[in-house]
C-alpha cells in the first residue's frame, strides 16, 4: 500500500496517528535544525517535518528533495503550533521517520503555483505539469461534476445514452469537415463528425425515443478566440416532443445545473425572445441580458436636419450609458476608433452627455436645437449623467450588429458583466434561411433538417427569407450556451427544403439519401437539443476561456503543441494511404 491518507485528508482529530502519505514536493524550506516539505495530491497539500535532533541522515535526505520529486513518507500526525488558516489540513503536520524517494523529477519550466510564472505557450507545451496547479484541475474537476449531473439528470428523464460513430461520412452543408483517408478503400475518405445530428435523427426512427450523448465534435473552421476545432456537446434528442416540450426539459436541466454547481436558483421561466426582437432590441442573437442599454432606434428624432450622415442613413440607433458623461474626450474617441475597426466596421460615432441641469451637449451640436437633442434624450429617459452614443449606416442589420459591438465594449468599461450574475433567455424564431455572402445563395440557419414554422409554409416558394424556423438557442450572458430545433419527419417537406437550398434530388440523395430514405419507413415527429458542455463549463467556473476546462486543448492556430500535432506523415503511411501531396510551389 503506497499510502492510507491523500494529503488533504488529515485533521486535528487524526492527531498521534501513524499514517504513509505520497505525492509531488511543492518546496522545501530548511529553518535551523528543521526541514519543512509542503507534500502536493490532486487532494490537497500536507506539511512533513524532518527534524536533524530526531535523525541526522533522513533530515540530510529531506534537503536533498527538489521541486516535483514524488516520494513517500511514513509517520506521526502532530498538531501544528504555527496553524495554517488556508489548508485544509493547516491544524496538523506528519513528523517524518522514514522518506523513499519514489521518482525524481527535473526542475520543472514553471512554477506549479496558482500564481506561476509560466507563460501560456510553456504551459501548453507541458500541460501535464500545468494540470498539477490546483486551479486548472479544480476547472476539470467541475467539468467532471457537470457530466455526472447532467447524465443523472437524463436518466431520471428516461434518456438512453447511445455512442454513435467517429467515422463517418462528410456532409459539406455547414462547417468544414476533417476527413480521415481510408486505407482499406483507397481514394475514399471518412469524415468525423460535426456533430451527430443525422446519427440522432436514425436512433429516432429507430423508436430509440430519448437519446443523449456526451459527444466529441469537430469542425474545421478557421479559429476564432475561444475556439476548439474539437470539442464537446451534450447532444440530446426526443421522439413526439414539440418545441415547448424541449425547452421545458432543457430549461429544467440548466436550472438543475445552476443549483447543483453554483447554488444559483431561477425562479422564473427563462425569457423567450424571438430573433427579431433580439436583433432589434440588442443587435445580437444572442444578447447579454445581464445589463440594459437597449438600442433606441432615431430616425425619426434626428433623420432630416442638415447632418448629411444621417440623412442618409437607414438606419439610426443609439444606447445610453448611465452615468457615463464623465468620459473623457480622450475616451471618446478610442470608442470611435474601435467602432471604425474593420471587424466592427462603422464610420463614425455621433455622442451625447446629458448635463447637470438636463440640457444636452453633442458631438453634433452645429446641426441640431436643443430641442431636437432633448427629445432625442427622452426617447432613452437619459438622466442627468448620463452618456448617449449613437451609430447609423445604410443596412440596418449590419449597423445594429456594430451597435451591439459598442454596446459590450460600454459594459465591459464599466464593469457591467459580471462574472457571478447569470442571465438566461431563449432566442425564438430564427429565420428558416440566411443569404450567404461567400457561396451567393441560401444557407440553411441551423441545418438543412430544421422544420420551418407551418404558419410560413406557404411562403417557402416566393419568401424563403421570410420563413421562420422551429429553431432555438439557450443564451447565458452573451453566449449561445445550447440550440437546437424541431426537424423536418416528413419526406416531401425534406424534398422541399433541398429543393429550396438549390440542392439537385440527386446531390440531395447522395448526401443525405441514408436519412431520407430512413422517413419512409415511417418517421417520428423528433426534435432536439445540443449544448456545448466546454462553455457551460468554463461559464460555471468563471473562465475566459474555454481553453481552461480542456485537459489538453488546441492552441489558437489549431496546434496541440505538446504533441507537436498535427505534423507530416512518413512517406510509407503515405503510400500505404495511397496520397501523393502536392509538391510546394
Ligand atoms: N446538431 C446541432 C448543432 O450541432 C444541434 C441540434 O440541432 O440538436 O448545433
Amino acid at each position: 500500500m503506497y499510502r492510507t491518507h491523500t494529503c488533504g485528508e488529515l485533521r486535528i482529530s487524526d492527531v498521534d496517528k501513524k499514517v504513509t502519505l505520497a505525492g509531488w514536493v511543492q518546496r522545501t524550506r530548511k529553518m535551523g535544525g528543521m526541514t519543512f516539505v509542503d507534500l502536493r495530491d490532486r487532494y490537497g497539500i500536507s506539511q512533513l517535518v524532518f527534524n536533524e535532533e530526531d535523525n541526522v541522515a533522513l533530515c540530510e535526505q529531506a534537503n536533498k528533495l527538489g521541486r516535483e520529486f514524488v516520494i513517500q513518507v511514513k509517520g506521526v500526525v502532530k498538531e501544528r503550533f504555527n496553524k495554517n488558516e488556508n489548508l485544509s489540513t493547516g491544524d496538523i503536520e506528519i513528523i517524518v521517520s522514514e522518506l523513499t524517494v519514489l521518482s525524481v523529477s527535473a526542475t520543472p519550466p514553471f512554477t506549479i503555483e496558482d500564481n506561476t510564472d509560466g507563460g501560456d505557450d510553456i504551459r501548453m507545451k507541458y500541460r501535464y505539469l500545468d494540470l498539477r496547479r490546483s486551479c486548472v484541475r479544480a476547472n476539470l474537476e467541475l467539468r467532471h461534476r457537470m457530466v455526472v449531473e447532467v447524465r443523472n439528470y437524463l436518466d431520471k428523464q428516461g434518456f438512453m445514452e447511445i455512442e454513435t460513430p467517429i467515422l463517418i461520412g462528410s456532409t459539406p452543408e455547414g462547417a468544414r469537415d476533417f476527413v480521415v483517408p481510408s486505407r482499406m478503400n483507397p481514394g475514399t475518405f471518412y469524415a468525423l463528425p460535426q456533430s451527430p445530428q443525422t446519427l440522432k435523427q436514425l436512433l429516432m426512427v429507430a423508436g430509440v425515443d430519448r437519446y443523449f450523448q456526451i459527444a466529441k465534435c469537430f469542425r474545421d473552421e478557421d479559429l476564432r478566440a475561444d475556439r476548439q476545432p474539437e470539442f464537446t456537446q451534450i447532444d440530446c434528442e426526443m421522439s413526439f416532443v414539440d418545441q415547448d416540450d424541449i425547452i421545458e426539459t432543457f430549461e429544467g436541466m440548466a436550472k438543475h445545473l445552476f443549483k447543483v454547481i453554483r447554488n444559483v436558483d431561477f425562479e422564473k421561466p427563462f425569457i423567450r425572445m424571438p430573433w427579431i426582437e433580439a436583433m432589434k432590441r440588442f443587435g445580437s442573437d444572442k444578447p447579454d441580458m445581464r445589463f440594459e442599454m437597449e438600442f433606441v432606434e432615431l430616425m425619426d428624432v434626428m433623420k432630416g436636419y442638415g447632418f448629411g450622415v444621417f440623412d442618409e442613413a437607414n438606419y439610426i440607433g443609439g444606447i445610453c450609458a448611465e452615468g457615463a458623461a464623465t468620459y473623457t474626450r480622450k475616451q471618446l474617441d478610442a470608442l470611435t476608433d474601435f467602432v471604425k475597426r474593420p471587424q466592427i466596421g462603422a464610420k463614425g460615432m455621433v455622442y451625447a452627455r446629458v448635463q447637470e441641469d438636463g440640457s444636452v451637449k453633442s458631438s453634433v451640436d452645429k446641426f441640431y436645437s436643443q430641442e431636437v437633442l432633448l427629445s432625442m434624450k427622452d426617447k432613452f429617459g437619459a438622466k442627468p449623467g448620463d452618456l448617449i452614443l449613437i451609430l447609423s449606416g445604410s443596412d440596418a442589420m449590419k449597423t445594429r450588429k456594430q451597435l451591439c459591438e459598442l454596446r459590450l465594449k460600454v459594459a465591459d468599461e464599466l464593469g457591467l458583466r459580471d462574472k457571478n450574475k447569470f442571465s438566461l433567455l431563449w432566442v425564438i424564431d430564427f429565420p428558416l434561411f440566411e443569404w450567404s455572402e461567400e457561396e451567393q445563395r441560401l444557407m440553411a440557419t441551423h441545418h438543412p433538417f430544421t422544420a420551418p414554422n407551418p404558419e410560413d409554409i406557404p411562403m417557402l416558394d416566393e419568401h424563403p427569407e421570410k420563413v421562420r424556423a422551429l429553431a432555438y438557442d439557450m443564451v447565458c450572458n452573451g453566449i449561445e450556451v445550447g440550440g437546437g430545433s424541431v426537424r423536418i419527419h416528413d419526406s416531401k417537406l425534406q424534398d422541399k427544403m433541398f429543393d429550396v437550398l438549390g440542392f439537385t434530388e440527386e446531390r440531395a440523395q447522395a448526401q443525405f439519401g441514408f436519412l431520407m430514405n430512413a422517413f419512409k419507413y415511417g418517421a417520428p415527429p423528433h426534435a432536439g437539443l445540443a449544448y456545448g458542455l466546454d462553455r457551460w463549463v468554463s461559464i460555471m467556473a468563471g473562465l475566459d476561456s474555454i481553453r481552461d476546462c480542456i485537459a489538453f486543448p488546441k492552441n489558437n492556430s489549431g496546434r496541440d503543441v505538446m504533441l507537436d500535432a498535427p505534423a507530416p506523415l512518413e512517406q510509407c503511411q503515405l503510400d500505404e494511404l495511397n496520397l501523393l501531396l502536392k509538391k510546394e510551389e
